[in-house]
């Protein structure tokens, strides 16, 4: 069976309708294209566990504040649709901003504690948008089950938040942060990085595994965020906008136990926001 392409609300609905009446279990992998191996990896995780795989395509508007970048986000759905043609995903989604957001579209999806800090802090009405959108494809796609990078952790414990408090009966799960060699996280957003930045960029998770060990040898959590924060300025990040230890489920504080924290972090380079996290135990 080739790749099924979904251009409108309407394809997808012939076909995810055939599914549900043959009984097929259905896996959702929302991406904002310019796929790279880190999408590949959710299809691969999320194969196993269905018996088709929608792979959805949308720059969504309602999760980009009005100075960031929607405008320039890069959009390769030629090349994206080429690389899906040899996984395991059946259909993808890639619908016209009407098919989300159809005129008199007027309602917003909330989510609470969870989303308040960290990218939420520094993005306001991101995960709004990302609760609404990500509900959005759920629904229209009939997902039993959707896969998300841990990656962007705090959009995970925000959806399975807004899964649980809203019932939608979808399966949330994660799956593990692809990296290039020497650490960083793949994203589309790299490919802004100039040669030298890129150089900067790939030490990030160097410096989260330093304060891995400095809390495995004791140091007191803040004493480590702040060690951390000071050399990742000393390598050449312009700015640090975050390294904290929080608890993994809610994302509050975590008390100083190494077995059940985790370290969130986001430093700049330029306008480029690296985001990266870390198990502690
Ligand atoms: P995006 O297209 O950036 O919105 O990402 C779509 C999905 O891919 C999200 O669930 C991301 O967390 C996930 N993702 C992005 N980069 C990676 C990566 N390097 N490893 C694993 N998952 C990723």
């Amino acid at each position: 069976m080739g790749l099924v392409v979904c251009k409108t609300r309407a394809d997808l609905a012939d076909l995810t309708a055939r599914w549900c009446a043959e009984g097929q279990r259905i896996g959702l992998v929302p991406t904002m294209g310019a796929l790279h191996a880190g999408h590949i990896s959710l299809i691969d995780a999320v194969a196993p566990k269905t018996d088709r795989v929608i792979v959805s395509i949308f720059v969504n508007p309602t999760q980009f504040g009005p100075n960031e970048d929607f405008e320039e986000y890069p959009r390769t759905l030629d090349a994206d649709l080429d690389a899906l043609a040899s996984t395991k995903a059946h259909a993808v989604y890639c619908p016209r901003v009407t098919d989300l957001y159809p005129d008199g579209f007027d309602t917003l999806i909330q989510p609470g504690r969870v989303s308040e800090q960290f990218e939420g802090a520094e993005r306001p009405g991101h995960f709004s948008g990302v609760a609404t959108v990500v509900t959005k494809l759920i629904r229209q796609t009939r997902a039993d089950v959707a896969i998300f990078g841990e990656k962007d952790f705090q959009q995970l414990a925000v959806l399975r938040q807004v899964a649980r408090d809203l019932d939608l009966g979808t399966e949330i799960i994660g799956a593990p942060i692809l990296r290039e060699k020497d650490g960083l996280a793949l994203s589309s957003r790299n490919r802004y990085l100039s040669v030298e930045e890129r150089k900067v960029a790939g030490t990030l998770n160097a410096h989260l595994r330093v304060l891995k060990e400095a809390i495995a040898a004791g140091t007191p959590f803040a004493e480590a965020e702040d060690r951390c924060k000071t050399s990742l300025l000393r390598e050449g990040f312009s700015r640090v906008d975050y390294v904290t230890i929080v608890d993994p489920r809610t994302l509050e504080p975590a008390q100083e136990d190494a077995d059940a924290a985790h370290v969130l972090a986001v430093a700049r380079i330029g306008s480029v926001r690296l985001l990266d996290n870390m198990r502690l135990k």
